[in-house]
């Protein structure tokens, strides 16, 4: 199984650039964002709590997000590889990922980190605010929050997976198609 974990801040790209992926390899594309999202539409249990750390611009507990992999990864035991975007967000995410992925002798292969400056992060997601409709990317001070979560508690993760052996930085500058072949060119590698 290919198992990818694309990784970068709030505004990096990475679910566009999981559609190019999941296309040319044949991937499932795993975003705990969009999972939550559909949480809070289907108003359960699960997405109301969810949601009073989505408004802020918060991480949602370890506990809720891990859960939702676990029976994912229960539920797709087929699936030729998965990309998983948006998740681990935590050192404790990704030990949990690693046990869940280990114990089925599936481990992930790479980490690859889209690498993008902090001005172009906020104007693309001011940008893609005015169409999603996302009330987390229409305010710039949650958005400054989102990324501030993401140096404090995510960006460690960047050494988690050096340790591994498994980190590729990708430069996310520049159009998708350039972004997306530079992404294919380290996955064909894997
Ligand atoms: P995203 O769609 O990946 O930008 O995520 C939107 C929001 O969902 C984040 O700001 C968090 O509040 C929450 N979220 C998504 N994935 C995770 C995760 N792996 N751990 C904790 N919170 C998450």
């Amino acid at each position: 199984m290919l198992n990818l974990v694309l990784f970068g801040p709030p505004g990096a790209g990475k679910g566009t650039q999981a559609e190019f992926l999941i296309e040319k390899f044949g991937l499932l594309h795993v975003s705990t964002g969009d999972l939550l999202r559909s949480e809070i539409a289907a108003n359960t249990e699960l997405g109301q709590q969810a949601k009073a750390f989505m408004d802020k611009g918060e991480l949602v507990t370890d506990e809720i997000v891990i859960g939702m992999i676990q029976s994912l990864l229960d539920s797709n035991k087929d699936a030729k590889g998965i990309i998983f975007d948006g998740f681990p967000r935590t050192v404790a995410q990704a030990e949990a990922l690693d046990t869940l992925l280990n114990n089925a002798s599936i481990p992930v292969k790479g980490m690859l980190s889209l690498e993008v400056e902090k001005e172009e992060l906020v104007k693309r997601l001011l940008i893609r605010g005015e169409s999603s409709g996302r009330s987390d990317d229409q305010d710039q001070s949650i958005i400054e929050n989102r990324i501030s979560v993401y140096h404090e508690k995510t960006s460690p993760l960047k050494d988690f997976y050096k340790a591994q052996d498994k980190l590729y930085e990708v430069e996310g500058m520049g159009s998708i198609e350039e972004i997306a072949a530079r992404l294919c060119d380290v996955v064909a590698t894997l």
